[in-house]
């Protein structure tokens, strides 16, 4: 599996930084965010480094819809499918990313206002 030294989420999956993992897979691993902005704040991440959407490749399509699948199998865990959640990939600097590896943020437990900021 490939991995970016300097890559933040690249040393969590390595367990070289810890974190609070609430799913993991061969693909995908999801955990607690540090700063979160809702009761629920998980963010789902391939284990393959991928800096953004836009470096998808074709092959990469069904690893990124791996990521839904994994973020509505925590919502529902979560008893977050009656009120329902939000789901934000930030891509690129302006859409306020920060970390430059594909995570797909899952967000719950409260009401979110619309447009983001
Ligand atoms: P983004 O700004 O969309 O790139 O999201 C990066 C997210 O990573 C932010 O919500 C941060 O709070 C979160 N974050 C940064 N460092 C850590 C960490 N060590 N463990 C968990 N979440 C982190
Ligand atoms: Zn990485």
């Amino acid at each position: 599996m490939s991995a970016d030294q300097g890559c933040l989420f690249c040393k969590i999956i390595a367990q070289q930084i810890p974190a609070k993992t609430v799913y993991e897979d061969q693909l995908a691993i999801a955990f607690e965010d540090i700063n979160p902005q809702a009761p629920v704040h998980v963010l789902i991440v391939p284990r393959k480094h991928i800096p953004d959407i836009s470096s998808m490749t074709d092959k990469d399509r069904e690893l990124v819809g791996h990521l839904f699948w994994v973020a509505a199998k925590l919502a529902s865990e979560n008893g977050l499918i009656g009120g329902g959640y939000r789901m934000v990939i930030n891509n690129g600097r302006e859409a306020g990313q920060t970390v430059f590896h594909i995570h797909l943020h899952l967000l719950g437990g409260r009401v979110f206002a619309w447009p983001p900021g």
